[in-house]
């Protein structure tokens, strides 16, 4: 694989944006290799400024969940961009939007568009804190929710990749407001309750964690998440920035048949422009100003174009069959790498829910941040570069999920299986 012209642009890059890039795993850092500069992307498939192509399990980082470019959602955007970029005043699009979410996600009544995942995690822990009056938070190590002070105490993704789980520039005093717990670990959840009576305001989670890996909640997690916060007067959010219209229609909260008081979304909401989004329970959300005193706002936030994809993404999401659909290509697909390590006597894990799958090379159950801590990511190094050598393009860390779309066909998936063979092969 050729690739002067990445090599080029990674090097000018570095000399105007921080180590080269505007977000930090798209270093390729993790894997010690450089990242590769991308000019287009069709279907599933990406192409690099040197005109390799690759099948893409990266879709973005989660948004591109109907494959790359597609028409429906391409056209959407042309005509909103036709009419105009931002107006700083309310449209029609962002309450179709809306009213599309609530559709899809009925335990939302009332949303606020933002332009992050990390404003909407922030806004909804303001919301929390402001509702209940409360100043602390829970949050499970490994679980990432965007960059905002307070959520970056053991974080996952990035901050996970590099070892650092915590930044300079986050005052301590922040930071302790947040309690950690481990992820499936309800025991120690009930101990922090106990620690600080009164002063929760709200579990935040990854119902389905995607940030170090991909970690399902074992059975009865979340469902005794949701009565020790109703017990305990504590406010429930489920971060579905990755799992909301990737796990099941309905994200994790349909799929678990649990009903968080506020949710958090982003990535797909917005067909592959910036956005975030929160809501919940309307009780709650009426207290966002100017219904009601909790203060957020923002300048491009339900940003027409943004609204126009995200709109056209979930009316296509919304069409029967498409998570079937998706969740059998994933399984498939899933199927055969088991094979493949099996027969290759590699110890691994591999878990998957719905559209996003990831596997570890471990040999032990991975139900939280230490057990994904402990995995072999010398071999997945390796292993991360034969993939990319034989055109397949997953996330470069062993902490990252692995994303599944529409545009995947069946001899996608079977270049993929050849590709895990062959790349197995060569490193043992
Ligand atoms: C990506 C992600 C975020 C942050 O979203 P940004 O748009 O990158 O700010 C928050 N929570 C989860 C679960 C995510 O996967």
């Amino acid at each position: 694989m050729q690739t002067p012209k990445s090599t080029e642009l990674f090097q000018r890059a570095q000399a105007s944006i921080p180590g080269g890039v505007n977000s930090p795993v798209r270093a390729f850092r993790s894997v010690r290799m450089k990242p590769l500069f991308v000019s287009k992307a069709k279907g599933c498939k990406i192409i690099d400024a040197d005109g390799n192509e690759f099948i893409d399990y990266v879709g973005s980082w989660g948004p591109m969940v109907l494959g790359h470019s597609h028409p429906a959602v391409l056209d959407a955007v042309k005509s909103a961009v036709e009419n105009g970029l931002s107006f700083g005043a309310p449209t029609q699009l962002e309450v179709e939007l809306a009213e599309q979410v609530k559709k899809m996600m009925p335990n939302i009544e009332s949303l606020r568009m933002v332009s992050s995942g990390t404003e909407a995690t922030m806004s909804a822990i303001r919301v929390a804190r402001g509702y209940t009056g409360r100043d602390k938070i829970i949050k499970f190590a490994g679980c990432y929710h965007g960059h905002a002070d307070h959520l970056l105490v053991k974080a996952g993704s990035g901050a996970a990749t590099f070892g650092q789980p915590d930044s300079p520039g986050v005052p301590s005093a922040f930071a302790g407001e947040t309690l950690i717990a481990g992820f499936n670990d309800l025991e120690n959840v009930s101990q922090l309750i106990e620690e600080y009576p009164g002063e929760i305001a709200a579990i935040i989670l990854e119902p389905v964690a995607g940030n170090m890996g991909v970690i399902a909640p074992v059975a009865g997690f979340l469902k005794g998440l949701r009565d020790l916060c109703d017990r305990e007067g504590i406010l429930l959010i489920f971060d579905e920035v990755m799992t909301g219209f990737r796990v099941s229609k309905g994200g994790a909260q349909e799929l678990y048949h649990i009903v968080p008081d506020l949710t958090t979304l982003g990535k797909i909401i917005g067909g592959g422009m910036p956005v975030g989004a929160y809501g919940g329970r309307l009780d709650i959300m009426e207290h966002v100003s100017p219904a009601g005193d909790i203060y957020q706002a923002g300048t491009l936030s339900g940003n027409p174009v943004t609204m126009a994809a995200g709109l056209a993404t979930l009316k296509e999401l919304d069409k029967p069959g498409v998570y079937e659909d998706l969740g059998s290509k994933a399984v498939w697909l899933v199927n055969e790498i088991k094979d493949i390590f099996e027969n290759a006597s590699v110890p691994y894990r591999i878990q998957q829910v719905g559209g996003m799958f990831g596997f570890f090379f471990i040999d032990q159950d991975v139900n939280g941040f230490d057990d994904a801590l402990s995995c072999d990511t010398e071999r997945f190094i390796k292993f991360f570069r034969e993939m990319l050598s034989q055109g397949i393009y997953l996330a470069p860390s062993a902490f990252e999920a692995a994303f599944v779309s529409l545009a995947h066909t069946e001899q996608d998936l079977e270049k993929t299986r050849d590709a895990f063979k062959t790349a197995i092969s060569n490193i043992l």
